[in-house]
């Protein structure tokens, strides 16, 4: 049988021992793409930003997340129109991108994503 990278024993016809492997898998899990039911053609996140960058008034779009648009939201609570962002998109882009792992990716959403409360700030599908 073969040594792990850590000097264990690796698990038989394996490279790596148990501990390292239960390890990767939580890793791995961790990393997984969160699933998101908005799914967008090619070219229809920037024909929508085009779009919100005609809108007059207060609306906020997010630094490096043009990725997570979903589209143009309105409605009786709101003053004018604003971005829509996908949530479960946000989250993968903040675990691909910057290495969050997904609760880190969730807290950081909620803190510092979310919680925006200017005029024009964004609205967040919960996909
Ligand atoms: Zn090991």
């Amino acid at each position: 049988m073969s040594k792990c990278k850590c000097g264990n024993q690796a698990r038989p016809g394996q490279r790596t021992c148990p501990e390292c492997h239960a390890t990767y898998m939580r890793e791995w899990r961790q990393r997984k793409p969160v699933l998101s039911r908005m799914e967008m053609e090619d070219g229809q996140i920037e024909e929508i930003l085009e779009a919100a960058s005609c809108i007059e008034g207060d609306i906020i779009k997010l630094d490096g997340l043009d990725g997570a648009v979903v589209g143009i939201a309105d409605g009786f609570n709101f003053e004018g129109e604003v971005l829509a962002y996908s949530t479960a998109k946000i989250v993968n882009i903040l675990m691909e991108r910057d290495g969050m792992d997904y609760d880190e990716a969730v807290e950081f959403f909620d803190f510092n994503i979310r919680g925006l409360g200017v005029p024009g700030a964004p609205v967040f599908i919960r996909d």
